[in-house]
């Protein structure tokens, strides 16, 4: 599913052809992507309204609208927003979830093929109390190393399960949770309390740069992730360990070791070295 610097990039992209514009006609083909909210609400907070702001936050899209509330967006594993310039094909208007008009003949689109991402529709209020649950942006300017080690050291959990915890950090998933582990050469079951500051530091370090590098990236494309300009990321290039079980270990030619033992999701990893730097 799309992480950090995957929705950054949609976010980037989109904010600029959607700033000041105004929706119009909305439509939402299937609810089942609706959490906590309904058709009528929704397609009443966004007809008329302009957007008056877009941000990021976790792996959130936020759009917000000059009728006071936030359309937020998790795009799921196959989720995309996108602005189309030319009416829909049909191809495009089978996917496509959640539409409105912006006038002089464009469209903005949320797609999603199999609907796995979510639409919330919240307040001020409810953004608010939603927000303060999720942890803090690592790429914060005041996002500190001793703020990090702090949400680390509350936690006998893996360390990979902590970093991906969005209670902990916003916006780290699976793919950058593995790269940021084999650059701070750490071993992902490492109970996350166990960290010492050392290794703290470079796990820290690992994981700003990996995302802002994946942001400069535009994101990682798999399959189905696109861009806001509908085109594909491209830091699937860059990949050291995520998707590359049985392969050399760029660092020392070891082939890299696959496990869905830590936290049921795919962890691929260096035995040799992330082995415990305790
Ligand atoms: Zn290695």
């Amino acid at each position: 599913m799309p992480e950090l610097p995957e929705v950054e990039t949609i976010v980037r992209e989109l904010a600029p052809r959607l700033l000041g514009r105004r929706f119009r006609h909305p439509r939402l083909s299937h609810t089942d992507v609706l959490y906590h909210t309904n058709r009528r609400k929704v397609l009443r907070a966004l007809d008329g309204s302009r957007v008056t702001g877009m941000t990021r936050r976790a792996k959130h899209a936020v759009i917000q609208l000059s009728s006071g509330y936030r359309l937020v967006v998790q795009p799921g594993m196959t989720g995309s927003l996108l602005v189309y310039d030319a009416p829909l094909t049909e191809n495009q208007q089978r996917y496509a979830v959640l539409q409105a008009s912006l006038g002089s003949g464009e469209t903005f689109v949320y797609r999603d093929v199999r609907r796995l991402g979510t639409l919330l529709l919240l307040d001020d209020r409810s953004w608010e109390a939603y927000s303060a649950r999720i942890g803090p942006e690592p790429l914060a300017d005041d996002f500190s190393v001793e703020a990090f080690r702090r949400a680390m050291a509350g936690s006998r959990q893996a360390l990979k399960k902590v970093i991906m915890d969005q209670r902990k950090l916003a916006g780290v998933g699976n793919i950058y949770a593995n790269e940021a582990l084999f650059i701070a050469r750490l071993d992902p079951s490492l109970p996350a309390n166990r960290l010492d500051a050392a290794g703290a530091a470079r796990l820290y370090r690992a994981v700003r740069d990996i995302l802002a590098g994946a942001i400069r990236a535009k994101g990682t494309t798999f399959r189905d992730y696109r861009t806001g300009n509908g085109k594909r990321g491209s830091f699937q290039f860059s990949l050291k360990v995520y998707g590359r079980e049985g392969e050399p270990c760029r660092r020392c030619r070891t082939p890299l070791a696959f496990t869905h033992a830590i936290d049921g999701r795919a962890t691929t990893f260096c035995w040799r070295c992330q082995a415990v730097v305790r």
